[in-house]
């Protein structure tokens, strides 16, 4: 029998309502998903589609503390919609696609955006901008078979009780089922994947001692706070 020198390490987890555990495999998301974001980044989305990014799958959290993260000054909340998926595949279907979903919770993909701008700026990647410890925040999961899919669904999020982002996930400009039937050409999606869809407009800075508050109907709310 072979004996690990290295144990692997134990796996990310986020709880799911009612009971029980998700073992988070990969995080993947979406840039630019609705046009009013992608504008207010600077970019077409008549022109330009959207595109996807990783975080590392340790960098999910459901911690009601964040830390603020080092070699930044410019640390961006920006509130998603999380999927989920209990199966995987290659080239899926748009049609076949949300039969993939486990379920779904509110995120928030922290965004180190003065690190993002330099890196958009010289063609370097956004890994240490979008991939860093604890920029991936997630509430608990919602099973499909509870809610639903949260397709047209307001998603806001507060800062200090003051709400800064007030969309619906109706307005992304890849579905659900498209992002996943889309990520599929690219990657063989697994169990345990997990995608970031995407942020409305009102993105902004956060600094130490905030309180993000973050919802999506029916699929609950999640707050943490910036130590
Ligand atoms: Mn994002």
């Amino acid at each position: 029998m072979v004996q690990f020198l290295i144990p692997p390490p134990p796996p990310t987890v986020l709880a799911v309502a009612g009971g029980g555990l998700f073992a988070v495999r990969r995080v993947f998301a979406v840039a630019q998903n609705y046009a009013a974001h992608a504008r207010e980044m600077g970019g077409d989305p008549d022109r330009q589609p959207p595109f996807f990014f990783t975080k590392p799958a340790d960098a999910v959290t459901s911690a009601d503390s964040i830390p603020y993260p080092p070699a930044t000054k410019r640390l961006d909340y920006e509130g998603e919609l999380v999927v989920a998926l209990a199966h995987g595949g290659a080239d899926i279907a748009v049609a076949d696609a949300l039969s993939h979903v486990f379920g779904y919770a509110v995120g928030c993909d922290l965004t180190r955006r003065d690190l993002q701008a330099e890196a958009r700026q010289s063609g370097r990647p956004w890994d240490m901008a979008k991939g860093f410890d604890a920029s991936a925040v997630c509430g608990a999961l919602q099973p499909v078979g509870i809610i639903g899919h949260p397709l047209q669904n307001a998603i806001t999020l507060d800062v200090n009780g003051v709400r800064r982002q007030d969309g619906n996930t109706n307005q992304m400009i890849w579905s659900v089922a498209e992002i996943i039937a889309e990520l599929s050409r690219y990657v063989t999606l697994a169990t345990g994947d997990v995608i970031y869809s995407g942020t409305p407009a009102g993105i902004g800075a956060l600094e130490r001692g905030d309180v993000v508050e973050m919802a999506i109907a029916d699929v609950g709310s999640h707050r943490f706070t910036m130590v």
